[in-house]
């Protein structure tokens, strides 16, 4: 498959519009993991040169960030293989994320296995695709054909040759001692434009799983307070160990709709509103399903948040915006509704990216440009 067949033909002709030539290489960018892999040290507990010794005999092979003192990056490994490789084994089907996560170096587990072949025994070399054919990688069977479709655990299929490799982290124990969090560098980049302080109130509207809640933490020492809200159990569960296995002390968690965030009655100093979103930056995609249709729907979604953090926001506060998706409508738009709304746009501290589309002091990641997630930041102020 193509990475044309890969993105609806709608999507595709919206980007050929938005992007005219460029839009080719950012799709086939989408369709590949990052090229650099980023980390964030947690400087609550550690500083980078400490980890990244760590990391060494851990043996990996840390980089430091040019762009951020807190940042370290590790380099994709791959492609492994061309498209058209055809190795003629017998085929296990995996799921999209599982096979999303093959496709980057992950073992393949019982859970994620669609179909498998008739006939296959442990120690079997099998190759492993997703639900459309595409190839994501190979390796040896752990369960036998049956097995690995019925299990509802353990290990299928170890994966030896990935398409892709990207360092697997979980399992290290500066990982469990909470020394870093994986996250990737435009994320990064919102936390430091948001520029917290110590003393400061900071309402992060849409928080969980806490990848930018706690760089705030440790940008402001643990101290002053954050005011965490997400509405998804599940996902704030999941924050809440986060923010235990980093140490992060100043989170306030609150399960709620954001855009009733004015019924709290509070006035944030900060506010940082990672608006959910199309997604449509996220990297690797094995195939896209969304459509411009539904960018229209989440771009209105998306104004329901910003009227009420525009609401909770106090005067000469800052709110910064930012999204993982590629679309106008859901970022320079937007941008534009909140400077009808009266906010000022500011220049941000930390720009390595590109301007926007006809609005200069707003920061866009482009997948193929800066070889990172589809991303976008603003930083406007309440005057
Ligand atoms: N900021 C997070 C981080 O850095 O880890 C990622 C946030 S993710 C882009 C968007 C989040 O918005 C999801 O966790 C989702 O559950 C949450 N969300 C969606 N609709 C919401 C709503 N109406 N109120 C509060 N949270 C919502």
């Amino acid at each position: 498959m193509s990475y044309e067949e890969a993105f609806p033909k709608e999507l595709r002709e919206y980007y050929r519009r938005l992007f005219g030539s460029e839009a080719e290489e950012i799709m086939a960018s989408l369709r590949t993991p990052v090229e650099k892999y980023y980390i964030r040290v947690n400087t609550l507990k550690t500083s980078r040169s400490k980890l990244i010794r760590i990391l060494r005999r851990e043996g990996l092979k840390p980089r430091r960030s040019p762009h951020l003192k807190e940042g370290i990056y590790f380099e994709r490994e791959g492609a492994n293989f061309d498209d058209d490789y055809e190795p003629g084994l017998k085929r296990v089907v995996a799921n999209k994320f599982a096979s999303e996560s093959v496709y980057q170096g992950a073992m393949l587990y019982a859970p994620g296995v669609l179909k498998a072949d008739k006939g296959i025994k442990p120690g079997d070399k099998v190759e492993i695709r997703d639900p459309r054919g595409l190839l994501v990688g190979i390796g040896i069977a752990r369960m036998g054909s049956k097995e690995m479709m019925l299990s509802t655990r353990g290990l299928a299929v170890e994966v030896t040759l990935p398409k892709f490799r990207l360092p697997s982290l979980s399992e290290l124990e500066s990982f469990k001692e909470g020394l870093f969090y994986a996250q990737s560098l435009p994320s990064m980049v919102a936390a430091r434009v948001l520029e917290p302080s110590e003393e400061e109130l900071v309402i992060d509207m849409a928080a969980a799983p806490g990848g930018k809640a706690s760089h705030i933490a440790q940008l402001m020492e643990n101290k002053g307070e954050i005011i965490a809200i997400d509405k998804s159990r599940n996902r704030l569960r999941k924050m809440e160990e986060e923010l235990k296995r980093l140490g992060v002390k100043n989170v306030r968690l609150i399960r709620m709709d954001a855009r009733k965030l004015p019924e709290l009655g509070i006035q944030g100093d900060k506010i940082l509103l990672d608006a959910p979103c199309t997604a449509l930056g996220i990297r690797p995609k094995l195939w896209e399903s969304r459509t411009p249709k539904e960018i229209v729907a989440t771009a209105r979604y998306q104004r329901a948040f910003i009227w009420a953090a525009i609401k909770s926001l106090r005067k000469g506060g800052m709110l910064v915006y930012s999204t993982c998706t590629l679309s106008p409508e859901e970022n320079e738009a937007n941008v534009r509704y909140m400077l009808e709304k009266g906010l000022k746009l500011e220049e941000q501290p930390v720009f390595i990216a590109s301007h926007g589309i006809g609005l200069e002091d707003v920061q866009r990641f482009y997948p193929n440009r800066h070889m990172t997630q589809g991303f976008f930041i603003a930083r406007l102020r309440k005057v």
